[in-house]
């Protein structure tokens, strides 16, 4: 770790200077200082930074760890992931990076690899994880790489391939019958009874700070500029919470003049945020392709909501009808997605429809899982 391990919670504030993961309050840990620590309207915890980009950011060797300043950890468990494509999407008025460009073909690996760099330095010999298969893709490979065992508990429901692809790197997946919350609690018990760490992608502050580097690298690779927006696929929110993070800590340094506004893409059914924001009937219908965001109870919730007041932000829900015609639309153009990250591209139009976003906005789009999973 870059210093002593030190935690916070920004709900109540109590702090923390060993590891735990959760508060006594029961809400998520950020960590107390630092460019990706959780606090809104930040300021300060940049001064030991660089007051310019760093050159190295152009070394593809180094991937994501080109911003290694900016992440909490020593400790490099690494697969070479990171630096994912940013490429033009001409039927979709906006560039789309390949955020399924990655060792387990979903964004997950940002998260995870500083998430199991963290627990490499700490020690832990066995992480545990609850997914509906790609974090846990993402875990169970990055644990195997790391040398730690894991358990991934997933619905009884998952998905083969990504089944497959925990059980294949000498994970074992926990499957667990009934809902989404139901395999959280159930892995949840398994970490208050035990001595398993909780490398979970909703509550580890570690996993954040990993996908604090997508911000980073978009803008290293449109010279230091932010887009007018991003448009997200919204669950648990370690994208968009990470984003957000990473474009407040470049633009606190200087480096970017503005945050772009975060626009999150919900799945029918399945929208706390958009509910939040928009009123009950904001997601009425359902959306069962979207396997990968069917969260009703975020467990940032609030942080969500802030980062979508401080940057003019938005949540909408969207129908399985308009997502499945959207994968089939990325399918013939080439890009080889899975459904859920068909959410994004077809909220952004839908935000164009609404006036959300105008016509002429530079806009960003992150495809964030491979269809090959699917
Ligand atoms: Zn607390």
């Amino acid at each position: 770790m870059h210093s002593a391990l030190a935690l916070r919670c920004f709900a109540c504030d109590r702090t923390y200077d060993e590891w735990t993961w959760r508060c006594d309050c029961g809400a998520p840990l950020n960590f107390a200082s630092g460019p990706t620590d959780g606090e809104t309207n930040h300021s300060g915890g940049t001064d030991s930074l660089p007051s310019a980009p760093p050159e190295s950011w152009a070394d593809t060797t180094a991937g994501l760890w080109s911003f290694d300043s900016l992440l909490p950890v020593d400790a490099h468990v690494t697969l070479g992931e990171g630096l994912t494509p940013l490429v033009d999407a001409p039927a979709w008025d906006a560039a789309f990076k390949l955020e399924y460009v990655f060792p387990t073909g979903s964004f997950k690996d940002r998260g995870a690899a500083v998430t199991l760099s963290l627990a490499a330095e700490l020690g832990v010999d066995r992480v545990v994880e609850d997914s509906s298969g790609n974090a846990g893709a993402a875990i169970a490979t990055y644990a195997a790489r790391a040398g730690i065992d894991a358990e991934i508990y997933v619905p009884a429901s998952v998905k083969p391939a990504k089944r497959r692809a925990i059980e294949q790197v000498g994970a074992t997946p926990v499957p667990i019958e009934g809902s989404r919350e139901d395999v959280t609690a159930a892995c949840v018990d398994a970490v208050e009874s035990g001595d398993a760490w909780y490398a979970s992608h909703a509550w580890n502050p570690a996993f954040l700070s990993g996908t604090a580097t997508f911000a980073c690298e978009l803008c290293a690779q449109r010279n230091w500029t932010a887009p007018d927006a991003v448009v997200t696929p919204l669950g648990h929110g370690t994208l968009f919470l990470g984003a957000y993070r990473g474009f407040r800590t470049l633009r606190d340094l200087g480096w970017i003049d503005r945050l772009p506004r975060l626009l999150g893409a919900q799945a029918a059914g399945y929208a706390p945020i958009a509910v939040a924001l928009h009123g009950d009937d904001a997601a009425d219908g359902d959306n069962d392709i979207a396997d990968g965001i069917q969260i009703r109870e975020p467990v940032r919730k609030n942080e969500i909501l802030a980062a979508i007041e401080e940057t003019d932000g938005d949540a909408i829900a969207l129908p399985e009808s308009a997502v499945e015609r959207e994968r089939d639309a990325l399918y013939e153009r080439g890009f080889y997605v899975e459904p859920t990250c068909a959410v994004a591209p077809a909220a952004l139009a839908e935000y164009r429809e609404r006036g959300v976003v105008a016509h002429d906005d530079d806009v960003v789009v992150p495809l964030t899982g491979s269809g090959l999973k699917t």
